[in-house]
């Protein structure tokens, strides 16, 4: 603790270290669940913790706000967890370690967790403050939004007296979000056979792609590394034959995959041949990727002959056959908000096992039919090739309000503030708000937040001259809320 002494706004770097202080990564959030109830206990606020996990606190209106209706202010309080190579960071026991360059708040080689740890320490710093003028305020911190919206999705939104409703997991400030993507996982499911077999086994591995967010950034038209891996394999087949034993790339169904792993058994006689196919076909994506992911690498190693356990040719043609056509990246675009992706699917990870092959796919679409339209289309190719197709982690779009009272306040008080209307924007990434606005009938929602960059990675940074305007600019809005 004190690490953060002396920055403004004082309160809010109080209650951010405090919270950063806690070891809070996804699925391991009891510590940061324990300091909310004990902050309310201290300070005599109702605080009720629910079975999802998620811990909501009420304070009473200040004088002069007594009869205003409700306001919910909301944050997430678990955190990604990712490190450097270097660190040797403890994500479940080390306090993260804070340090300040010029304007901006980083944590010495791991990230931030500004997202959402600022949200938190703002909503914890309204609560605190008894000199504030507010309307009744109930804060709602969720559980676990990093691994699927799990603590929203299970939050009973009933208890909500409420139905305005300021989220605070944004990252630009001056941009109020008011709209966002629903999304689902698919999963297609190849049941697959394997066969003994003798050669001589080479390693195909396709490294160096961009990835990033398959909601914030599918529009940037990045190379997916397990597209790649099948359009290799395509290069392959017209100059040799080959077996496959497996193919594995990505990490997450909501992260361009930057990795894939092709296995292949071969002919000694057909090596050369294989090893021109893969530098011209290194040669030519990154032709056909210049200025955008320039970094792609196609490397090829080669083993020793000995007996393998490969796909029967069978499974090694649907494999092959699902993976090239699967659809992935953009579907269409918003034809009401220019330049917005409306449905877009990302071919997040395949992974090949003893039995089975199984591609997972992030969907996402603002309008529930376009996604409904690509799960049908992804199904029936599947189904095609003999691969079973579910469905899991599905959560509501948020849709756009046609008339917000509060984002109409919201904008008057930062225009108030700042001479300039603030940017009004719906986003393809995914939001809590989405489920609560499905849930709350008239939940009329708006999400803000100051300005955080490079957010699920090491170099996840936080500026502090934001953090003051924003937790102004807050205070001004809950005044406004009557
Ligand atoms: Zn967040």
């Amino acid at each position: 603790m004190d690490l953060l002494t002396g920055l403004e706004p004082d309160r809010v770097f109080y209650f951010f270290e405090a919270v950063s202080d806690i070891p809070r990564g996804s699925g391991q959030t009891e510590g940061v669940r324990d300091f909310l109830v004990r902050f309310s206990e201290e300070r005599g606020l109702e605080a009720v913790t629910d079975d999802a996990g998620n811990v909501l606190i009420r304070k009473a209106a200040s004088e002069g706000y007594e009869a205003s209706p409700a306001v919910i202010l909301q944050a997430h309080m678990d955190m990604v967890c990712v490190k450097t190579p270097e660190s040797d960071h403890d994500f479940t026991k080390d306090a993260l370690d804070l340090f300040v360059e010029g304007d901006m708040l980083y944590a010495n080689g791991t990230t931030l967790g500004a997202d959402d740890g600022i949200g938190m320490a703002m909503i914890l710093a309204v609560l605190d403050d008894d000199s504030l003028a507010h309307p009744p305020i109930e804060a709602l911190f969720t559980n676990d939004e990093e691994i699927g919206l799990l603590g929203a999705a299970g939050f009973d939104a009933s208890v909500f007296k409420g139905r305005r409703m300021i989220n605070l997991d944004s990252e630009t400030e001056g941009e109020l979000t008011c709209g966002c993507a629903g999304g689902e996982t698919i999963f297609c499911v190849l049941p697959v056979e394997k066969i003994r077999m003798k050669g001589l086994p080479v390693v195909i591995t396709i490294s160096g792609l961009k990835g990033g967010h398959s909601g914030a950034e599918i529009h940037c038209w990045r190379a997916n590394a397990n597209k790649l891996a099948a359009r290799l394999l395509n290069e392959i087949q017209s100059v040799a034959a080959y077996s496959l034993e497996s193919i594995s790339g990505g990490e997450k169904d909501n992260a361009i995959p930057t990795e894939a792993r092709i296995r292949l058994v071969i002919d000694e006689e057909d090596y050369q041949p294989i090893v021109k196919a893969v530098e011209s076909f290194e040669k030519s994506v990154r032709r056909e990727f210049r200025g955008i992911d320039d970094g792609i690498r196609v490397k090829l190693e080669r083993g020793t002959v000995h007996k393998v356990d490969v796909l029967s040719m069978d499974s090694q043609d649907k494999v092959f056959g699902l993976l090239l056509c699967l659809p992935n990246g953009i579907f269409n675009m918003s034809g009401t908000t220019p330049g917005m992706v409306q449905t877009s699917c990302n071919l997040g990870v395949v992974r090949t096992g003893e039995t089975e092959f199984v591609c997972t796919i992030g969907a996402r679409s603002s309008v529930l039919s376009g996604r409904s339209a690509l799960e049908l289309q992804i199904r029936a190719l599947a189904e095609m090739f003999g691969a079973a197709v579910r469905t899991e982690s599905a959560y509501p779009a948020w849709e756009f309000r046609e008339n917000s009272a509060l984002r109409d306040t919201m904008s008057s008080v930062y225009e108030e503030m700042y001479g300039k209307a603030p940017a009004i924007v719906t986003i393809h990434a995914g939001l809590e708000c989405g489920l609560f606005t499905s849930a709350v009938r008239g939940l009329d929602a708006v999400s803000m937040g100051c300005t955080v960059l490079n957010i699920h990675t090491p170099a996840e940074k936080l500026s502090i001259s934001s953090t003051a305007r924003t937790w102004d600019y807050l205070k001004q809005v809950l005044a406004s809320l009557k």
